[in-house]
């Protein structure tokens, strides 16, 4: 590698501290879970409430997960060392492809090596030149690459305006396309707010156009028995493909999917390049995330728990004076203008045995800077209660509250 090169890198990651933009990795040495132990400096160790893991039904330790996991790892083995189509398909991949598409109300569903993955290489098979999609601006990076690797005509609205969605049909049918596809979250992540489904769905159906959502931040806690944002609103038969993850409600280990009608799953398993050329999800994962459909299919009891924790997390902050972005998701998003003082904040209250996570521009809109709260079940009424009270006296000290 060349001294030029190097320096041409370092340059940029110069830029990138210099914007005040560079990521660094706090280490976590406790399992996830609603109080965790990170390193911190001196080789000392912090314990902290979490309060930005995606953990939200809280099952990423959860015993029955684990037992299911190290189960498969004494009869199945550890790895499947071959893609899908070779020889990397159990009978557990199958299982749970059936599972989770029997949850979510579709024929069949195909398994990822993650959701990136699954969005990645959704569309190219599916359409061509002759096609568009129309896509949310705020869709995650996932469905923006996919898009990208597709050869259908792109188009773009508005976060949740249909306004914009409807000039976008209406270009795309003048455009003379052929099959038009409609791709949005489920719900928005640095928001928390929820893709106007019925009336996405009601715009696809005057138009003639197919729905996909993305409902990572939603499958297992949204909607009823935790179906999704689909489900929630009624619908499931109006959302043609549904894509989502095992990285966050569903135990939070690994894996994405893509549930839709028989065909459309036949023929990603044929031609989708992520399934082809990656490697099929371990035994460990599968049996396990079985077991969190299991959970989540059985009760509505950890629903009901993240959802009276979000309820007294968000009163509890307004009552301390923060400003919310309204809604009822789980990600309860504390707004605080400048980055700085996201920053600040984010770090005082880490130092008050909170961790939580500030983000700004470019990820959220210039002057929006936020730390992202996200609630889980594993959370008791007294860490929010905790929570709360370090919330106070941190806002104090930077400034964010009176
Ligand atoms: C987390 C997330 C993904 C990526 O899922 P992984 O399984 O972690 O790759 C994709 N889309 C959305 C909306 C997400 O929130």
């Amino acid at each position: 590698m060349t001294v030029d090169f190097l320096d041409h890198i370092r340059s940029t990651l110069d830029d990138i501290r210099e914007a005040g933009l560079y990521k660094r990795e706090r280490q976590i040495v406790s399992p996830q879970a609603g109080h965790i132990t990170v390193a911190a400096a001196g080789g000392q160790k912090a314990d902290v409430l979490n309060l930005c893991a995606n953990n939200y039904l809280g099952l990423a330790d959860d015993p029955r997960l684990v037992a299911a996991a190290k189960r498969a790892l004494d009869t199945e083995g550890f790895g499947m060392a071959s893609v899908r189509f070779i020889c990397g398909t159990r009978d557990t991949h199958r299982r749970l492809e059936q599972r989770l598409a029997q949850f979510l109300g579709k024929d069949d569903a195909i398994l990822f090596a993650a959701c990136f993955d699954a969005n990645g290489g959704l569309f190219e098979p599916l359409l061509s030149e002759a096609d568009a999609i129309i896509s949310d601006a705020l869709n995650h990076a996932s469905i923006i690459d996919g898009i990208r690797l597709c050869k259908a005509k792109r188009y773009r609205y508005a976060n949740r305006d249909m306004g914009e969605l409807e000039d976008r049909l209406e270009e795309a049918q003048e455009d003379g396309a052929r099959f038009i596809m409609i791709a949005t979250d489920g719900v928005f992540s640095m928001d928390g707010y929820f893709a106007p489904l019925p009336e996405i769905c009601a715009l696809a159906r005057k138009h003639g156009a197919m729905v996909m959502v993305d409902d990572c931040h939603a499958t297992g806690f949204i909607g009823p028995k935790g179906a999704g944002t689909p489900a929630r609103f009624g619908e499931t038969d109006g959302v043609d493909i549904v894509t989502g993850t095992l990285g966050k409600a569903l135990g939070g280990a690994m894996g994405g999917y893509v549930a839709a009608a028989q065909p459309v799953v036949d023929l990603l398993r044929q031609r989708a390049r992520p399934y082809l050329f990656s490697n099929a999800l371990p035994p460990s994962v599968l049996e396990a995330s079985l077991v969190a459909l299991d959970i989540v299919e059985a009760g509505d009891d950890l629903r009901a728990r993240l959802f009276e924790n979000t309820n007294r997390w968000r009163t509890g902050l307004e009552a301390l004076g923060y400003t919310l972005l309204p809604g009822e998701h789980p990600i309860v998003p504390v707004m605080l203008g400048e980055a700085r003082l996201a920053q600040d904040l984010a770090s005082a209250l880490f130092d008050e045995g909170v961790y939580v996570s500030g983000f700004f521009y470019p990820v959220v809109p210039k002057g929006q800077a936020r730390i992202r709260t996200q609630m889980n079940a594993a959370l008791t009424d007294q860490d929010i209660d905790t929570a709360l009270a370090a919330f106070g006296r941190a806002g104090k000290t930077v400034g964010a509250i009176a």
